[in-house]
């Protein structure tokens, strides 16, 4: 039997008694301190009735709250679900229900919403993790070894909701741990490392890819929410060894008026994925930073998330593509839609498959046999192969724009827009056309004055005529998700 993710946090608690290892804002708390607090809340949740199997939704910040509530329910064998506390009551409802969850676990600022969810969906267990926490001082802290097995489920995580309702992602503890060794692996982790967490734990990289391998390793984390200047002043306070972020929050912290006067030196690994990171973004940032450590990182939730990486020798000469080989757990194709491989330069579906595959998708027996195929998932993600073998996502196939019975892909479109020195980021949609179907259109967020026609003139020597943006729209920002991906069906709206 393989050991569990909360068999981890206990032999880290053996090994290394004395680590600092949860580093917020507000707390530091060795192994041994999380460890012992969540045996006492776990008890006091057995004693309220929570149980094996149990799906209970997390609502809590970035915080030691997050891991009081993750590792106790586990703990009991009850599922973690844990749920971005800045959805709407109205969106969690459909999540929970979707999920049959039986209660939620939360911080303070969460408990109107788990009120109103209550009052429209009817939770057996509200829980308010800062009452527990103080309620349970009084039970042993001792480890509880309850029969939990690696090959039980251990957690559901959502799908950042890009295309649609974000969907349950149901892992067990074996699959998790095959992705932490990975990464560990990948990454030459070890219990020196400190690993700097600002995206939400809500979101699978965060979580499943980087604390979980983090905290295989035996290493320290330090945890906090997202904005710029928290992401440098941590770097420079913390010195953290390994960051994860989306790219829209390294290209927002590279735009400190003050970041010269920070330092980003102890960082060995700045890993950033999730979406793409426009060529030209890429350099601006790795300029701005004075660093050269980049990694990037491709994968999905249904994956672990796990896939495929370009390390830093290989931006030199390939930025902009995804890599060449998959993770060690993890193989790769690139097929046309009969399922042959493609030959290079031709554009087909990325398939994975490896070690760390959800289990499922939660109660969609459907959605599971329409995504995973032969063992294989159909990520919805077109790629091609350079004459290297290098990888290059051209974009999902729910955002190809269909003009005049041709595929324009918006990636494309965007890493042009990304070159304009007057141009943060941009957005390209189709809209709907009578004559063409659809017709682009570029959405974008200015650094600095830019008009129509500046943009126009600059884009026409890069693209077809088919190509380029018919239309143009300038907004202060772009709507994102929780996970920084910019959410192309609401753009469609604005
Ligand atoms: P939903 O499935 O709910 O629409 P989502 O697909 O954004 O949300 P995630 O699992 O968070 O859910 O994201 C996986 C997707 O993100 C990939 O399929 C791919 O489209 C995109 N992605 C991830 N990493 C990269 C990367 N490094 N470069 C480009 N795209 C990436």
């Amino acid at each position: 039997m393989g050991i569990t993710i909360h068999g981890v946090l206990e032999r880290n608690a053996r090994k290394y008694p004395e680590k600092e290892a949860f580093i917020t804002a507000t707390n530091r708390l060795t192994y041994v301190q999380m460890n012992r607090t969540c045996n006492q809340i776990a008890r006091l949740l057995q004693e309220k009735g929570v149980k094996q199997g149990d799906r209970i939704a997390i609502m809590a910040r970035n915080n030691e709250n997050f891991f009081f509530a993750y590792f106790s329910l586990m703990k009991l064998g009850a599922i973690p679900m844990p749920m971005n506390i800045r959805l709407t009551p109205s969106e969690l409802v459909v999540m929970l229900q979707n999920s049959n969850a039986a209660g939620a676990f939360y911080e303070a600022e969460a408990h109107g919403t788990v009120q109103t969810i209550s009052d429209l969906y009817g939770l057996t267990h509200q829980l308010s993790i800062q009452e527990i926490v103080e309620a349970s001082s009084v039970y042993s802290g001792e480890n509880m070894n309850l029969p939990i097995h690696s090959s039980d489920v251990s957690e559901i995580l959502f799908t950042s909701g890009t295309t649609g309702i974000p969907k349950g992602v149901v892992f067990n503890h074996d699959r998790m741990i095959a992705l932490a060794t990975t990464v560990s692996i990948e990454f030459a982790l070890s219990n020196e490392d400190k690993m700097l967490t600002l995206m939400p734990l809500t979101h699978s990289a965060p979580i499943n890819t980087f604390f979980l391998s983090g905290l295989y390793c035996g290493a320290a984390h330090v945890i906090g929410e997202f904005t710029p200047k928290n992401f440098l002043q941590l770097i420079h306070d913390e010195k953290p060894t390994f960051s994860f972020a989306a790219p829209v929050a390294y290209l927002l912290s590279s735009k400190d008026p003050e970041l010269d006067t920070y330092d980003l030196s102890s960082i060995r690994v700045f890993a950033y994925g999730g979406g793409p990171l426009a060529l030209a973004s890429y350099e601006r940032v790795k300029e701005a930073f004075k660093n050269e450590n980049f990694y990037q990182v491709y994968g999905l939730t249904e994956a672990g998330p796990n896939g495929i990486l370009l390390r830093p020798h290989e931006h030199l000469t390939k930025a902009g593509s995804i890599g060449k080989n998959p993770t060690v757990s993890m193989e790769l194709r690139v097929v046309r839609a009969d399922g042959s491989d493609v030959h290079p330069n031709e554009y087909g579906e990325v398939l994975l498959t490896g070690d760390s595959l959800m289990l499922e998708y939660d109660q969609n027996p459907e959605e599971t046999n329409a995504t995973i195929k032969n063992g294989w998932i159909h990520t919805g993600d077109i790629a091609y192969r350079d004459e290297d073998g290098y990888i290059y996502i051209v974009d999902r196939k729910k955002d190809v724009i269909i003009s005049g019975g041709i595929n324009i892909y918006p990636r494309e479109i965007e890493e042009v827009l990304a070159k304009h020195p007057k141009v943060l980021e941009s957005c390209v949609i189709g809209v709907p056309n009578e004559e063409w179907g659809e017709t682009v259109k570029a959405v974008i967020v200015a650094k600095e004055d830019v008009t129509e026609g500046d943009l126009r003139d600059f884009v026409s020597p890069f693209l077809a005529d088919y190509k380029r943006p018919r239309q143009y729209a300038f907004v202060m920002e772009l709507p994102r998700n929780a996970s920084g991906k910019i959410l192309k069906q609401h753009v469609k709206t604005m």
